[in-house]
């Protein structure tokens, strides 16, 4: 699997430098902004500090599902479903590669990959 090369945690949640009403997501260590989310005018901001918060947590969110992911591929590793006796491992399979699949989009997206093309 890819590394990462997205900034790593932690990411700290500010308010915006550079919007009216807003929050900043910062790189913890050198306060770098990583993304802006622009608070609602008129209505509550209650979804976009929301918002901020799961993007502040992508780092860890990151980390912890690649951990879960590993020691439960190596929990599952060479069991066999046996349905005739009730053993299935089925949605143990499956959780386990649909949460490769997931780490896999957020390295590798086509988006990321066109950055990065621009960047050589
Ligand atoms: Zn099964």
């Amino acid at each position: 699997m890819s590394e990462p090369k997205f900034t790593p945690g932690p990411w700290r949640i500010n308010q915006a430098e550079t919007l009216t009403r807003g929050l900043d997501i910062t790189d913890g260590t050198y306060g770098d902004r990583i993304a802006s989310v622009p608070l609602p005018k008129y209505t509550s901001d209650a979804r976009q500090r929301a918002d901020a918060a799961l993007i502040a947590a992508a780092p860890a969110l990151y980390r912890a599902l690649k951990t879960v992911t590993a020691e439960l591929k190596q929990m599952a590793q060479g069991e066999d479903c046996d349905h005739s006796v009730g053993i299935c491992w089925c949605a143990t399979f499956g959780a386990i590669e649909n949460a490769e699949s997931v780490l896999r989009d957020a390295v590798t997206s086509p988006h990321v990959a066109r950055l990065n093309d621009q960047a050589t």
